[in-house]
């Protein structure tokens, strides 16, 4: 099995292994910068890209100003702890089912065990620019996003559920025993509301 070995194999052996290490390190600069590339253009807060990436705040500072992006592009103060403020609605209920139900697609195959800040926030990045193209318009933030995978992940607090009215799917809050409807039926209701409204002011001025 040695015979013939070339004193110089270990040498080889070694350099290759460097290489494969440096090769390593190489790419996951790359990945690196590329999700925080991503993660400026989305307004998302210096701490939250730091924690993804490990990029320091001076080296997110120069990429910010060579992307040409202003300081002020980006999200300040702390990341969003709750769910609160895009659940009270009807419409953020629907939006967080709405993007809940691409996470499926997204999921990192069996084989992959552990998983890294890295893959989590390239992964959540790939989610969000899906669900970008789908609904630019939407008002869901990407800290926001991160936060409801790990939420649902736990599964204490949210679930899937259906609307009352269209059977639509609609985020659900465990505790929370009405069961509330989504945004399209929601803006109906209002509407049915505000022209009744309007037929009973005419009545009374007839
Ligand atoms: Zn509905």
């Amino acid at each position: 099995m040695f015979r013939g070995r070339r004193m110089d194999e270990p040498s080889n052996w070694n350099e290759a292994m460097d290489a494969h290490r440096n090769d390593d390190s190489v790419t996951r600069e790359i990945r690196c910068f590329e999700l925080a590339r991503r993660l400026i253009f989305h307004e998302v807060r210096t701490q939250t890209i730091r924690k993804l990436t490990g990029f320091s705040r001076n080296r997110l500072a120069t990429l910010r100003r060579r992307l040409k992006v202003s300081d002020d592009a980006r999200r300040h103060g702390p990341p969003p702890r709750s769910l609160d403020v895009l659940l009270r609605t009807a419409r953020g209920r629907t939006e967080a089912a709405a993007v809940a139900a691409l996470f499926p697609i997204f999921k990192h195959p069996v084989s992959i065990q552990r998983t890294s800040a890295l893959d989590d926030g390239e992964q959540t990045c790939d989610i969000y620019d899906a669900y970008l193209a789908y609904y630019p318009q939407s008002n869901v933030r990407f800290e926001e996003l991160m936060l409801l995978r790990r939420t649902l992940a736990k599964g204490d607090l949210l679930e899937l559920g259906l609307c009352r009215i269209c059977k639509g799917l609609i985020m659900n809050i465990r505790i929370d025993r009405c069961r509330p409807i989504c945004a399209h039926c929601n803006s109906l209701r209002e509407s049915e509301q505000d022209s009744a409204f309007l037929d009973e002011k005419t009545t009374s001025l007839s």
